[in-house]
Formats: structure tokens, C-alpha cells, sequence
């Protein structure tokens, strides 16, 4: 490659849409346009020497895809740009994300305080398998920081939270976590599924460690598995650790797809987000519909938070309709169209009961506690045309 020509893109000091298409990409002697994929587990050495140099770290190089692969760094600076991390570590799902993370950063003895509604395999995480490490966790209410204080011991080294919560929308007070986090030495860690970088940027609001599982909103379109941890560079090092011994990588070919999904990011966020605030307006005005459980909706408790500290609401939204599970079960069984099944983040419109799904297997008490009554559904809108989504949704909810 000619050192007087420019092949790559020269990025200093550019916005959001513009580092979505373009951060992280280093095109090779081919001048390759889009992003190459590197599918390959390993890299050869022009010599012996070369060798014993880049493995013992005296030169930089690739030696296995477990460590480094410039497709799956790709998507790392990519990801990294968009969350204004300085580094990001990419890993094979949303829980190998979240374990790893814990893994590298906590020690035994050390304590989690977690919100309530976090997603339904973290719970099982930290209940059967973090407890192994000798590491205890407690669980607070999103929204009440008397109760996140209160957690709080001389050992708490981790808050955990997602924001706003699956299903029922409620929303955290990241700023406001973050400075007790400050205070005390602990690490505020914000599981940013929901949200994705195009709405929400928890690092900027003070979070220490943000989680993605990639396969909902950053691939956005149903295909692969993969996650992400990202921060500051002495924690993603830990981080990087754990990937080198444990072996929780992302593929190069998931990295590539994911690469392309963030492209898109920002234009189906607000698809997204635009369906679900409509659709919320529209299922208010349902008779069979006791309550909407949005925080686009003006009248939700922290809508005025949300706003502050989101860019759009998102696309997941919940709906309680009279006459518990029948009528839930009836307005799922009567769509035509919305997919069937507990998934969110994808193109296509879903449709489940989480009080018999992803909810099923958490005590009566607890899940009403929480809000997921019998009657209660959960939609994660998709981008197709509203007028289609509630035509399919208004089959059931009218014969109730
Ligand atoms: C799906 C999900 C996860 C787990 O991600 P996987 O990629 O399925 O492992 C974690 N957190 C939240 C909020 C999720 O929705």
C-alpha cells in the first residue's frame, strides 16, 4: 500500500452516525471497500524469530482468534466509538459478557447488589454459579435508591442494574447510583441491552462497566449470538484476561454481522422506539387494556427521567389486559402476524406472556410483587408499519 495515498478513513472529531459506519475499520492491501472478515483461528510468522517475538509480546501481531482477530476488533472499536468506552471486549453471548465480566473484576468474598428485573438467565447466573465463587448477591428495586443504599455493605463491590427493566419499563437513576458508586469504590455496572448506544450511553452518565448482549438490538435482525463488555482499559484488561484462558470468544463471522448491524443501529432505534411510543398511545385507549407499562407514556412514573438520560424510550412495551391469563393468552393466540416467542430486538415484531415464559419459573409472590400479573403481555415492536401491528394486536383485544 502506497504511503501517499489514503485508503482508510480519517475520523478525528466525528458524530455518532458517522463512527456507526465507519470506527474501526482498517482495510488491507486489497483496498477492500467493506469490511473484510477474517475467518481464521490462527496466524503464521515470517520466521522463527517473528514468532518468539509477537508471543512474547516484544512486537504486536496476531497469534490465536481466542486472543485477537481483526474482524472481531473491528467490531470492538466500532462498539467502543459508539459507547465512548475506551475499550471494548467482545464476547460469544450477552451472559458470556456478563460471567466474564464478573469473573475478571470481583474476587471471592466480594458482594453484588443487583435490581430486581434483570434479565431471567442473570438471575440464575448469579444464583448458581456466582454463588460458587463465594460471592453473594442482593436484590433491590430499580427505582428506590433508599433500598440500593441500604444493600450497600463494607464488601459491596458491584451494583448491577438493566435500565429501563424487561418487561416492565421501569427506569434507574444511573447518575444518581453512580455517584454513591464513586463515593464508596464500587463498580456501577449497567446491563445496556435495551437501550443500545443509539439511546443510551451509560459510561457518559457515570457507569463504570457497560454489558451488551449483541444478539438483540446490535444485530437487530435475529441471526447471531454475541455480546460485549466495555469501560476503561485497566478493568477491560481483566476482562481480556478471562477471554484468553476461559475461551469465551466472539466469532470473527458473528463480529462481522454484527459490525453491519451497528450500522444500522440508530435508524432502527428510532424505528423501533417510534412503534412502540404509537402503539402505547393506542393500547391506552383500548377498553380491555387496564394499564400500558411504557416510559415514553407522559404519565410513567420516571418518564422525565427516562428523558434525560435516553435519547427515545426504546421498543419494548408491556399491557395488562382484564381477565388475566385467558385474555392474554387469547390476544397472543389471536395475532397473525407477530412472532410468537420471548426474543426482542429484531426487525420483526414479538409477542409473549412472561408470566408463563421468561417469568415462569420465578415464585407467584415475587413476579406479582414485580408487576407481571397473569394479564400482563409483552410486546418488543418491530419496524414494520404500525397500522399492521395494531390491526394484528386489535383482533383479540376487541373480543374481550
Ligand atoms: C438476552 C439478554 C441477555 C443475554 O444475552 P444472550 O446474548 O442471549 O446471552 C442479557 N441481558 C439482557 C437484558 C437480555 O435481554
Amino acid at each position: 500500500m502506497s504511503d501517499t495515498k489514503r485508503y482508510n478513513a480519517q475520523l478525528d472529531g466525528a458524530a455518532f452516525d458517522t463512527l456507526a459506519v465507519r470506527a474501526g475499520q482498517v482495510r488491507t492491501g486489497e483496498h477492500e471497500h467493506g469490511e473484510a472478515m477474517f475467518l481464521t483461528s490462527s496466524y503464521v510468522f515470517g520466521s522463527a524469530q517473528e514468532a518468539a517475538a509477537i508471543f512474547g509480546g516484544d512486537e504486536p501481531g496476531n497469534v490465536y482468534t481466542r486472543y485477537t482477530n481483526p474482524t472481531v476488533r473491528n467490531f470492538e472499536q466500532r462498539l467502543a466509538a459508539l459507547e465512548g468506552a475506551e475499550q471494548c471486549v467482545a464476547t460469544s453471548s450477552g451472559m458470556a459478557a456478563i460471567f466474564s465480566a464478573i469473573l475478571a473484576l470481583l474476587n471471592p468474598g466480594d458482594h453484588i447488589v443487583s435490581s430486581r428485573s434483570i434479565f431471567g438467565s442473570t438471575n440464575v447466573l448469579f444464583q448458581k454459579y456466582v454463588s460458587k465463587l463465594s460471592i453473594e448477591v442482593d436484590y433491590v428495586s430499580l427505582t428506590d435508591m433508599d433500598e440500593w443504599n441500604s444493600a450497600i455493605k463494607e464488601n459491596t463491590k458491584m451494583l448491577f442494574l438493566e435500565s429501563p427493566s424487561n418487561p416492565m419499563n421501569e427506569v434507574a437513576d444511573i447518575k444518581a447510583l453512580a455517584s454513591i458508586c464513586k463515593a464508596k469504590d464500587i463498580l456501577l455496572v449497567v446491563d445496556n441491552c435495551l437501550c443500545s448506544p443509539a439511546l443510551q450511553q451509560p459510561l457518559k452518565l457515570g457507569a463504570d462497566v457497560v454489558i451488551h448482549s449483541a444478539t438483540k438490538y446490535i444485530d437487530g435482525q435475529g441471526r447471531c449470538l454475541g455480546g460485549a463488555v466495555l469501560g476503561k482499559k485497566e478493568l477491560m484488561e481483566e476482562v481480556v484476561g478471562v477471554l484468553r484462558s476461559v475461551g469465551p470468544t466472539m466469532s470473527p463471522f458473528n463480529a462481522w454481522v454484527m459490525l453491519k448491524g451497528l450500522e444500522t443501529l440508530k435508524i432502527r432505534m428510532k424505528a423501533h422506539s417510534d412503534n412502540a411510543l404509537a402503539l402505547a398511545l393506542w393500547l391506552k385507549e383500548q377498553p380491555s387494556v387496564n394499564a400500558v407499562y411504557y416510559a415514553g407514556l407522559p404519565e410513567h412514573p420516571q418518564h422525565e427521567l427516562a428523558k434525560s438520560q435516553q435519547s427515545h424510550f426504546g421498543g419494548v412495551l408491556s399491557f395488562d389486559v382484564k381477565g388475566g391469563q385467558e385474555a392474554a393468552w387469547s390476544v397472543i393466540d389471536s395475532t397473525r402476524m407477530l412472532s410468537i416467542t420471548a426474543n426482542l430486538g429484531d426487525t420483526k415484531t414479538t409477542i409473549t406472556h412472561p408470566a408463563t415464559t421468561t417469568h415462569g419459573r420465578v415464585a407467584v409472590d415475587v413476579r406479582l410483587k414485580a408487576g407481571i400479573t397473569d394479564g400482563l403481555v409483552r410486546v418488543a415492536c418491530g419496524i414494520e408499519d404500525i397500522e399492521d401491528i395494531k390491526r394484528d394486536l386489535s383482533f383479540g383485544l376487541s373480543q374481550l
